[in-house]
């Protein structure tokens, strides 16, 4: 029923000397692969798991880039990825950021979509895309595969950041990509396995019990995020509602940064945490994290399991500090 937990770094040779499937951990490990093929089989296509979501875009960037390129990110993305382009520029990665609604800019080497872009929560146009001469990589962490599959829409890689609903659970960092192309998939494997950017059995196995339960896990939370949108939309205090009709992420504004920090600070039963996509709800203010990127009043709220009228009472008494 479950899958062992195997937690070797390496496997004795077989009897006339030679490696068998597995021989040392870094090239591969049974965990990782055990949910590799779960990931593939939910995206449709073959999955490589890594330590981090920004160990996956790092060897999806590692790989596909080439030297003195440029990434078209898309803009209102995860900040992260932002500063992680600009880190490397030394090392030759350009990066523009662009309006993913529309067409990517000519000259771009890489196109990095986001749908829905967190925390601005727009989508991508994904035909706009696929028309670009370059290579199309789509983060659809806040989706799951089970609302969208970027594979299906002309994209060249998914990439997930596995921490958030794919394991649910916030017991995990991990991340993932996933393509169809048989050489793209050797290569990236090649880089994740020269860079060691390699996810522990232990995480593989938590990822692959969290996988077992994604399903009712978005379903109940996605009803609940609707309800919540609606009301969220017609209350005195909020000026401004993002939510892109499905899954769990929510945005919205209060007037401005001080009003945002005492809503955050009454919550109850919500979290005034960071992350998304687990169990337990949480809101804060993206302000803090991400300066001018994004309105000071701006509150992103993940929709957990609770009950969705609790979530409400608690929303409603943190709104009135606004
Ligand atoms: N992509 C998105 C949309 C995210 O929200 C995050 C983290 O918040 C990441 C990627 C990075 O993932 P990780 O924290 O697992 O490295």
């Amino acid at each position: 029923m479950t899958a062992p937990l195997d937690r070797s770094a390496t496997w004795p040779y077989d009897a006339a000397g030679e490696p068998g499937r597995y021989s040392y951990a870094r090239a591969e490990h049974p965990n990782a692969v055990s949910v590799e093929n779960v990931l593939g089989s939910l995206e449709g296509g073959r999955s490589l798991l890594y330590p981090a979501g920004m160990g996956a875009v790092t060897g999806v960037v590692l790989t596909m880039l080439p030297p003195g390129g440029t990434v078209a990110l898309a803009e209102g993305a995860y900040y992260g990825h932002k500063q992680l382009f600009d880190h490397l520029r030394p090392w030759g990665v350009n990066v523009v950021e662009y309006d993913q609604t529309g067409p990517p800019p000519g000259g771009a080497d890489l196109v990095l979509l986001e749908a829905p872009s967190n925390p601005m929560l727009t989508m991508p146009d994904f035909e706009a895309a696929a028309a670009h001469p370059a290579s199309v990589v789509c983060d659809a962490t806040l989706s799951s595969p089970l609302r969208l599959r970027p594979l299906e829409l002309g994209c060249d890689v998914s990439l997930h950041s596995a921490t958030k609903v794919l394991a649910g659970h916030d017991d995990l960092i991990a991340g993932v990509a996933t393509v169809r192309d048989d050489d793209l998939f050797d290569r990236l494997h090649l880089t994740r396995r020269l860079t060691g950017l390699v996810a522990s059995a232990d995480t593989a196995w938590l990822l692959e019990r969290g996988l077992q339960t994604v399903e009712v896990r978005i379903d109940r939370m996605e009803a609940s995020a609707r309800v919540l949108a609606e009301q969220l939309a017609e209350h005195g205090a909020v000026m401004k509602t993002r939510y892109p009709g499905f899954a769990f992420l929510i945005s919205f504004d209060v007037t401005d940064g001080d009003a945002a920090r005492r809503v955050e600070i009454a919550t109850g039963t919500i979290e005034n945490a960071t992350s998304l996509g687990g169990t337990r709800t949480k809101l804060e203010s993206r302000h803090r994290w991400e300066g001018d990127r994004c309105p000071e009043g701006l509150l992103r709220l993940s929709v957990g399991l609770e009950d969705v009228e609790a979530l409400w009472a608690d929303l409603e008494q943190a709104l009135a500090q606004a």
